[in-house]
């Protein structure tokens, strides 16, 4: 009631309304107030985080938190008055806007902020333009030094830093990719198994900044998770001194998908209407981070996580170009676009730090040679066969076709925004070339067999319109009458094999296809008529329509591609003979119907490789000259010992023709006396309340520093339920993936932050989380991670050993959730799986010598309390200034 009536300053007002049970609520949100003040500025969204950011004591007690806000306010209305603000320009402009959009502290703020004497410069015209760059040359052949390499790293690491000699030999193996190709299709290829605490990071980087310096190349480091990229960022510094120099050319660019990125034409849309209510908020306070932003990556950059939780996910993904409608060179923002800033950066850089599926999908169609790596470092190695897995993937679902239709066609009606259509933005080509102009009126015409807006509700309805629509109608009344996943009462998705299809499917499906070939060949028609333009170019032609024709066809290239991938799937869906069973056995095809909390979002076909290294040997690595696959757990530990099979298989190297290099590195750290394994025997599997209750001892008696892994977000969420305020009342703070609406970086932030909290995940959190030191002293697992029992899955288990093919992957899900415990070498904790008959096989997911122990609940809980009180009388022990830093 007193929040409905009077505005109250709130900290991160989704957060507590959730708590609240009061959706509605909303006030004077600091977090809004900050990204305000200081756009582009870090800042952990609790009272302790915001007390940090803005130099002020932190509450003792949750008492004290309100004047904590209070005061917090007052330092940040301080800030606006003072002559040292850092980010006072484009405030007045952006805030005379706000006003207008009545955002709650725009009056506040109003005295605080003075008129400049001085029109302020407009985001667009603030931004900096990129340069045209000439091509790099192709990089020198050389063979790098073992020993050069090795003062390389003694460089880095500093003089004073003790010697590590495993950290020595893994640099002088990793330098070994760099060396000159012997044959074409057979890149240098290292697999390389590292565990924590080697210094992985500077061990490769070593060599590679060596091999950058001497030969002029570019070298691409890849990471799986977000927070491996920006602790590559940091690390890369050191590497490659003056890597941010201003006025030349970054040494180091980070990589990301365009669709991470803010697209300036999308901002000025949703500035200038088209967004409205809370959205038009967030368009101008993202415009005031966006001249601050080092890059523009919205998504896991200098942009707040939490900043798309105070508002809505949907609005900041909108302000990214997140399906290729990007117009190159007909945007006005062109020069000035952060995607092609980081693009055209790359080709010149010495390291382009990126991700799996970039690299992969650069492999595949990058623009041009400079855009394709050739020596590739992929850190977190283990999720190479995933991000393959996806990569190669088809899917030919509505979400997908009707994103296809919008591209060829454009705005039809009820749609707003500014997306063009192929014959807007070939316009002047068409009007040239007659018979570029058929190609695009055909293209058009085709599209209109592709689902349209309503699609889903059609579906629903029974009454599909079109070829296209008719499948999707067909594969969701199959996937509703045979699915057995049980997902139909969870409301999660369901599916079924494409197999046993009848005679009505096979001929919608054949229907489909035709539909798909009659809009495929007026785009390889028009394809083949831009590249005879870019050959013989008009007068007309000037470098910035050369430019966008440029673009254009690319992004038709893999729309053809696309085209391609589906018509070949429904060629061979539901067992069609033809080639032979040798072609039908290399994909795994299903029909899914995706689902949200019961909601449906997609429906379609997809299809996958068995083995997704065969595309993945072809595409990425045979092409390159050399590549390391490297991470903690690359090669499997079997009861056998190191199992490299495996890894080699998951590689991709085992369609190579020449055998890789493998090489192991030892952890430095005593896992004997720093980590235990509990197996607690006595919770019984599927008792949610005796699930709840272990979870809640567990964190009690270890006083927070908790990461609790499910492999079920049900079990998450009704867990959750049951202990947040039992927790809460005892100081001990516990969050959720899936249950609180903050970002999973962030949450993983406050985790660090706090070493009284407690976060609670799934598979993200089993490996992207890296907390050394007190905040994270206990994992624990609900159970032993078995593997999803999907349709691919069953296809991979039959294909790769049955059972053995499970245990493969609990093993390698045990070994990263162990992974994030030990960190540091003075870190210390235990590993928990609650399982009453967990298998001794798996035992050797855990490094040699780990101790594991099977126990009650009840013995477990003295064992974590124990190991509480001793760390903490060796913390109070340990003499100030000590801390490892
Ligand atoms: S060039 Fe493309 S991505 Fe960049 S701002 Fe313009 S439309 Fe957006």
């Amino acid at each position: 009631m007193a929040a409905a009536d009077t505005p109250q300053l709130i900290l991160n007002a989704p957060l507590v309304a959730a708590r609240l049970g009061y959706p509605d609520l909303s006030g004077l949100d600091l977090l809004e107030l900050f990204a305000f003040i200081h756009p582009a500025r870090f800042l952990v969204p609790t009272p302790k985080g915001l007390a940090h950011a803005l130099e002020l004591p932190e509450a003792e007690t949750d008492d004290a938190v309100p004047r904590l806000l209070q005061d917090a306010a007052g330092a940040l209305l301080a800030t606006c008055d003072s002559e040292g603000w850092a980010e006072r320009e484009g405030a007045w402009s952006a805030l005379q806007s706000l006003a207008k959009l009545r955002w709650p502290w725009a009056q506040v703020l109003a005295p605080h902020i003075r008129r400049p004497d001085r029109a302020e410069k407009w985001l667009f015209a603030r931004l900096p333009e990129w340069e045209e760059a000439p091509e790099r040359p192709q990089p020198a052949q050389v063979t790098l030094d073992g020993d050069e390499v090795e003062a390389r790293l003694d460089l880095l690491t500093g003089d004073g830093a003790e010697r590590r000699e495993g950290q020595r030999d893994y640099a002088r193996n990793a330098a070994r990719i760099f060396g000159p190709r012997q044959s074409r299709h057979a890149p240098n290829l290292l697999l390389s198994q590292a565990g924590t605490g080697i210094g992985k990071t500077l061990g490769y980087l070593a060599p590679a900044a060596l091999w950058a310096e001497r030969s002029q190349g570019t070298v691409w480091v890849s990471t799986y998770t977000k927070n491996l990229q920006r602790q590559l960022r940091r690390e890369s510094r050191r590497a490659f001194p003056g890597a941010e120099r201003k006025g030349e050319p970054a040494r180091v660019v980070v990589r990301k998908g365009r669709e991470n990125y803010l697209c300036l034409l999308n901002l000025e849309d949703a500035l200038q209407g088209g967004f409205g209510g809370r959205a038009a908020i967030l368009a101008q306070l993202v415009a005031r981070w966006a001249a601050y932003s080092q890059d523009g990556d919205m998504i896991g950059g200098d942009l707040p996580g939490w900043l798309g939780t105070l508002f809505r996910n949907r609005a900041i993904r909108s302000l990214t170009d997140q399906r290729g409608e990007c117009v190159y060179a007909g945007c006005p923002h062109y020069r000035k676009c952060f995607i092609e800033h980081a693009t055209r950066a790359s080709a010149q850089a010495d390291l382009v730090i990126a991700n799996h599926a970039l690299v992969m999908i650069n492999a595949a169609r990058g623009r041009d040679q400079a855009q394709r790596p050739a020596r590739i470092i992929f850190d977190e190695g283990h999720h190479v066969f995933d991000a393959a897995d996806s990569t190669f993937a088809a899917a030919l679902t509505g979400a997908e076709t009707i994103e296809l239709r919008r591209w060829v066609i454009g705005p039809e009606r009820g749609t707003r925004g500014r997306r063009r259509g192929l014959s807007a933005r070939l316009a002047d080509v068409a009007s040239y070339d007659e018979a570029g102009a058929r190609a695009i009126a055909a293209a058009l015409e085709a599209a209109q067999a592709l689902p349209s807006e309503g699609w889903l509700q059609r579906l629903h309805d029974g009454a599909p319109s079109g070829p296209v629509e008719a499948l999707l109608g067909a594969v969701r009344a199959i996937a509703y009458a045979r699915d057995e996943s049980g997902g139909q009462e969870a409301g999660y998705g369901i599916e079924t094999e494409a197999a046993q299809l009848d005679g009505n499917f096979m001929e919608l499906a054949g229907q489909a296809q035709v539909a798909l070939a009659a809009l495929r060949h007026p785009l390889i028609r028009l394809g083949v008529r831009l590249d005879a333009l870019l050959e013989d170019p008009p007068d007309w032609l000037d470098a910035q329509g050369r430019a966008r024709i440029e673009g254009a066809r690319h992004s038709l290239a893999w729309r053809i591609d696309t085209l391609s991938a589906w018509e070949a799937l429904l060629e061979k869906i539901g067992g069609a003979s033809g080639e032979g069973e040798l072609v039908e056995s290399r994909f795994v095809d299903w029909l899914a119907v995706d689902r949200s909390e019961a909601r449906e979002f997609d429906v379609g076909i997809q299809r996958r490789w068995l083995d997704p290294t065969q595309p993945l040997a072809k595409v990425v690595l045979e092409p390159a000259h050399g590549v390391m696959l490297t991470s903690a757990t690359l090669c499997e530990r079997g009861p056998a010992g190191e199992d490299w099979q495996t890894a080699i298989a998951r590689s991709g190297a085992a369609h190579l023709e020449t055998a890789p290099m493998i090489a192991s590195a030892d952890s430095p750290f005593d896992y004997a006396s720093q980590a235990e394994v509990l197996i607690v025997t006595d919770v019984k599997r599927g008792d949610i309340p005796a699930l709840a209750g272990a979870y809640a001892r567990l964190i009690e008696a270890s006083q927070g520093g908790v990461l609790g892994l499910f492999t079920a977000i049900r079990r998450l969420r009704a867990v959750h339920g049951r202990i947040v305020d039992r927790l809460a009342r005892a100081g001990l703070p516990l969050y959720a993936q899936h249950v609180d609406p903050i970002d999973t970086g962030t949450l993983v932030d406050i985790f660090r932050d706090d070493p009284r909290a407690s976060l609670l995940g799934t598979d993200a959190l089993r490996d992207g989380v890296d907390v050394p030191g007190h905040s994270l002293r206990c994992v624990v697992m609900e159970q032993v991670p078995w593997p999803k029992p999907s349709i691919l899955h069953r296809a991979r288990r039959a294909a790769n050993g049955g059972s053995a093919h499970d245990d493969r992957i609990i093993r390698a899900r045990l070994a990263q959730g162990f992974g994030r415990l030990i960190r540091g070498k003075d870190d210390r904790g235990h590993f928990i799986v609650l399982s009453a008959a967990f298998p001794s096989r798996l035992l050797s997911a855990f490094p040699p010598g780990t101790p594991v122990l099977r126990l009650t609940l009840e013995e477990a809980l003295q064992r974590v309390a124990a190991s509480v009180c001793l760390s903490e009388e060796l913390r109070l022990d340990e003499p100030a200034g000590q801390d490892e830093g």
